[in-house]
């Protein structure tokens, strides 16, 4: 497994692997949500690359940048264990060096949820996923969808600056009780955890209302809020959405047929969680 820290090396390197190249991006902090997509591209592709960058352009002035979980060497452990060929863990000034001033602006269906909770968020990430593209030129790339926003936005970027990468998405890994996986986990407290799942329950129970043929929008997230109000540890719902999988609009009356996603942000202690499920 090689480790690569420029961009320049990194690109070089690419342009001689071997075809298909499948890369995961990441943050690090490395968990088993990252490792199943990472198995995923392994088993697709001649060559495998994963990126472990902790972007500073998607955290915001008040965001939890500098104190962000990092475990560098045990990330390296678990990426050879499972087979990654390239690692690219390049330092922040190789990817925003002295003078970087080119932006890629997401539209509309980065505007709400993740995107008014935290504002220039998916800017940074789509700035970061795109050099990410251009330096990897891989075949295919791997996103969860733990991040569903995330997802969707990344999606359009690709559609709409032709890319050309084929995007695939992977289920959420959950922890037995139904939290899902996220290297930010490590921030809860006993109590904390232990109120978490209460996320992915209230997830549940508006799916629930949903498959028991519910359809007006407000009455499935009242379903959800109920849930996460019995909480005392829950001290803010920043959201409780309900939106088209692919254009993330809100919908009023769930569709027949369309792809419909329930999205929750919370505040738990000092950590802010997020989680999704999609109706299809
Ligand atoms: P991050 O390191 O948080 O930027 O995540 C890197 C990739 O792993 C993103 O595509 C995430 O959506 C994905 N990911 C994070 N947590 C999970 C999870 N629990 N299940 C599946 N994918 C995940």
């Amino acid at each position: 497994m090689k480790i690569v820290e420029t961009c320049a090396e990194m690109a070089a390197l690419c342009r001689t692997v071997q075809r298909p190249l499948g890369l995961v991006p990441t943050m690090g902090a490395l968990h088993d949500g990252h490792i199943a997509l990472v198995r995923r591209a392994r088993a697709d592709s001649e060559t495998m690359a994963a990126s472990i960058f902790v972007n500073p352009s998607q955290f915001g002035p008040n965001e939890d940048f500098a104190t962000y979980p990092r475990s560098f060497e045990r990330d390296l452990h678990l990426l050879e264990e499972n087979g990654a060929d390239l690692v690219f863990a390049p330092p922040p000034e190789e990817v925003y060096p002295d003078g970087f001033d080119t932006w890629i602006e997401p539209g509309s269906v980065a505007q709400g949820m993740e995107g008014s909770a935290r504002p220039g968020h998916f800017r940074g990430v789509v700035t970061v996923v795109a050099k990410l593209f251009t330096i990897t030129r891989p075949d295919r790339a791997y996103f969860g969808q733990k991040d569903g926003q995330q997802v969707a936005v990344i999606r359009k970027l690709n559609d709409d600056l032709n890319l050309g990468v084929d995007v695939v998405v992977m289920p959420t890994i959950r922890e037995p009780d139904g939290l899902a996986l996220s290297s930010r986990n490590a921030y809860l407290t006993p109590d904390e955890r232990e109120t978490a799942p209460a996320v992915y329950r209230a997830l549940c129970a508006a799916e629930d209302v949903w498959r028991r043929g519910e359809r007006d929008a407000d009455r499935i997230r009242r379903a959800a809020n109920n849930i996460l109000g019995r909480e005392a540890l829950i001290h803010a719902v920043d959201y409780i959405s309900i939106v088209d999988a692919d254009t993330m609009q809100p919908v009023g009356t769930i569709p027949v047929g369309g792809r419909v996603m329930i999205a929750i942000a919370v505040r738990l202690g000092s950590v802010r969680l997020i989680d999704n499920v999609v109706l299809s």
